[in-house]
Parts: structure tokens; sequence; C-alpha cells
């Protein structure tokens, strides 16, 4: 099936408005997605016609919510493939969701002087909550590194898992550098030792199709807003034999199946990790997302996405004295770049001016910029509804930019 980039661009109406006189070019992706009208319809609809509090009333309108509720989970085991329901957890992003494991499988299976690998390339948010959950067991931190193609180096890994090592925690693609991690290797090297692997997929699942049950993958992390949905929503897959064996993160409503004084018991999967009302809205219309994902189908976002890398990768090459961080073989559309003389937010100040909007700075990934001995870059990261047009429009407008200084 052809892609009709036409067609995709006109489910996102931002698309069409401009920025100081000129039209959009939204090259932050990676940040957050734009939302297509299918997830606006969505909220729009569910507030002018059935909205209700899910899974405790016993009326028309909680009980439509609550079945469109528990619909998206079911669309999410589907794009996971996941083995069951129980094992699909709503959060509130991928940060929630390493939180949760680092706070719940901390307790239960880390003692002191065990260890956690994480790798050099994580996101803080993929590294923070380890270092939390380290701190109060007394466990330790060890760091799987990275190449300067932005290549994990995989081979480390053996050393570094000891008979301590309980968890690893990495991402499946870098904010930084895109490179697309080998996942699957980590995890049967992390699984032959015994150790478990908890995936940041905050990049991956909206470019590359996610199979938990082929990765054997033990948990898996990503946020909707990343992924064409809205914020506020995130979503962790756990294997329930760890999942029931984890204490609840929060305590409160929809967690437990009964309360005195002197016990409580909890609720079972998913419901004892989703503590309170959950984000209704958002998971409701987080399933339009999912359905439009499945509709152009992940394999032709990737394609397409994969031509628009190689273009822009092309065109910035020909820029002299441009540095690109990360060319690893495996690569997602992002490109994290520093061009020498002129600071990034400059740059990207006056590409804003232009109309187009990349991301300057550390990119939440300190450990990536003291790898290269930088402060920030410049970041571009495409959609699926980018144009090789834009990429022209951003690349002309750059080569203005270095002009000018
Ligand atoms: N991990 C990675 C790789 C990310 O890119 C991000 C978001 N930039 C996060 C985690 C955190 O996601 P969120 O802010 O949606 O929780």
């Amino acid at each position: 099936m052809a892609y009709d980039i036409q067609k995709i661009r006109s489910y996102f109406p931002i698309l069409k408005r401009k920025v100081y006189t000129k039209p959009l070019v939204y090259l932050d992706n990676a940040a957050s997605t734009q939302k297509p009208i299918q997830v606006l319809k969505a909220e729009e609809r569910l507030h002018n016609d059935y909205y209700g509090n899910i899974h405790r009333a016993g009326h028309y309108m909680a009980d439509k919510s609550t079945i469109d509720f528990e619909e998206v989970r079911g669309k999410v085991q589907q794009i996971l493939n996941s083995p069951s329901r129980e094992e699909v957890i709503f959060t509130k992003g991928t940060t929630e969701s390493v939180n949760l494991v680092a706070y719940s499988f901390g307790e239960r299976y880390i003692e002191e002087g065990d260890e956690i690998i994480v790798s050099e390339m994580e996101h803080h948010s993929n590294i923070v909550p380890w270092q939390l959950m380290a701190e109060r067991k007394k466990a330790i931190i060890k760091v799987l590194p990275f190449n300067d193609n932005g290549e994990l180096q995989l081979q480390k890994l053996d050393e570094l898992i000891t008979p301590r090592t309980k968890i690893i925690a990495v991402a499946h693609v870098s904010n930084v550098l895109g490179t697309v991690n080998p996942i699957r290797e980590v995890i049967e090297k992390a699984h032959e030792k015994n150790v478990v692997v908890f995936i940041d997929g905050a990049q991956g699942i909206q470019h590359t199709s996610v199979d938990v049950q082929e990765l054997d993958a033990d948990f898996y992390a990503f946020s909707a807003h990343k992924a064409y949905g809205p914020n506020g929503v995130g979503v962790l897959y756990g294997k329930k034999s760890l999942l029931e064996e984890m204490p609840p993160y929060q305590g409160g409503g929809e967690m437990i199946s009964e309360v005195t004084f002197e016990k409580t018991l909890f609720n079972e999967l998913p419901y004892k990790f989703e503590a309170g009302t959950p984000n209704i809205t958002g998971v409701i219309a987080f399933g339009a997302s999912l359905d439009l994902l499945k509709e152009i189908g992940i394999e032709n976002i990737a394609a397409w996405e994969k031509g628009l890398l190689d273009y822009a990768t092309s065109g910035l090459k020909e820029i002299e004295g441009l540095t690109i961080y990360g060319e690893s073989r495996n690569k997602s559309g992002v490109v994290a770049f520093n061009v020498e003389g002129i600071h990034f937010y400059d740059l990207g100040m006056l590409l804003d001016k232009m109309g187009i909007a990349t991301r300057t700075g550390h990119h939440c990934a300190d450990t990536v910029m003291q790898h290269y001995g930088i402060q920030g870059t410049l970041r571009i990261s495409v959609g699926m509804y980018n144009t090789k047009e834009e990429i022209d429009l951003f690349i002309e407008a750059l080569k203005k930019v270095i002009r000018f200084f």
C-alpha cells in the first residue's frame, strides 16, 4: 500500500498553521508528537456523550466509560502482543512506569550489595529512579557503555553481569543518538544469567514494531504523547510472574479488594498498580491513536521515517563544521548535531523564527553529553507526517543561519 502522506497530514490540522508568518515545520517529535483529529474527536465524544468515573459505579455512563477504557487496554495488549490484558498497566507516562518498577521491583527483589545495570545512553528518567532505589537499598549502579558511533558495547555486558546483578535498564531507542538498541540480544544475555530486563520504549513503540513475547521482555514502558496520543498517559507492560510478586507502588482506591484498619487485601492485576482515578479521557483518546498506528502500519511508518532520516543526514553531512552524534547502523529518525563555532541555542532560536521547531539542550541525557564532552546539541526528530520538502526547508534555513554567523 502506498504511503498516503497527504491523507496522513490531513489528520493533523495543526500542521497547517504558521509560526512567525512561516509555515510550521515540526521536527521535535521525540519530545512529543502532534495529535490527530481522531484523538481530539475521541476526547470530545467522551465528554459530550458518556463521561463517568470508571469501574466503580453501576450506571450507564460509568459502564460505557469503563468499557471504552478497558477496550484500550486490549488495543495496547495487541500492539505489544502481550500474552494477557492483566500485564498491561496504565501509568501517566514512561517516567512513572520506570519509577513504579524501580520502587516495587526494588522493594521485592533488591538487597544490599545487589547490582543494577543501566546503559550510558539512558534518558534521565531511566537513570534517576534506579539511583533513588539503589540509595534506599544500598545497591550498586553499573554502566553499560556505548562507542562513539552510539552503539552499545554489548560484549561488555558479559563482564558487567555478576551473580549480584538483578536488573538491567536499557532504552529501546536512544532519544539523542537515535540508536535502535539490540534489545533482544540484551534480554537473551541477561536471561542466560537469570537477570531481569526493563526496556524504556519511549522512543520505540511509535517507530518500530514491538512483540514482547518474541523479545521475551520482562518490562516494556512507553508514553502515549510520543505516539500521537494525549499526554498524561503511559503504559507499563510487565510479566505476570514478576508483577504478581511485586508490592503496590501507590495505595488508594481501585488497587484494593478489601480494606479494614487491621489489613488491606490488594486487588488483582492490573488494578493493583492503578491506584486512584486514572486518566480516563487520555486513555480513551489514546485508543484512537493506536487505531491510527494500526491503520497506517508501524512498518510503513518506519520505512517512511527511514527515508527522511537518510535524506536529512546526507543534507546535514554536506555542511562544513557540522558534527552528528550517533551514527549507529540501526538508527531511528533522530539526528543530534552541533555546528562548529555556533551555540546550539542560537541555532535553535533562529530556526524557530523561521518556523522550524527543533530541540536544543542536553535532551535529558547528560551522560550522553558527557560521553562526547559537550554541553548540548540541536536535535531534529521526525514523525509519520514529516516530508522531504520539510527537510529541505530545515536544511536551507540552517544554512542561512550559519551564513548569518
Ligand atoms: N525515555 C526516553 C528515551 C525519552 O525520550 C523520554 C522522553 N523524552 C522519556 C523516557 C520520558 O518520557 P515521559 O516524559 O513521557 O515520561
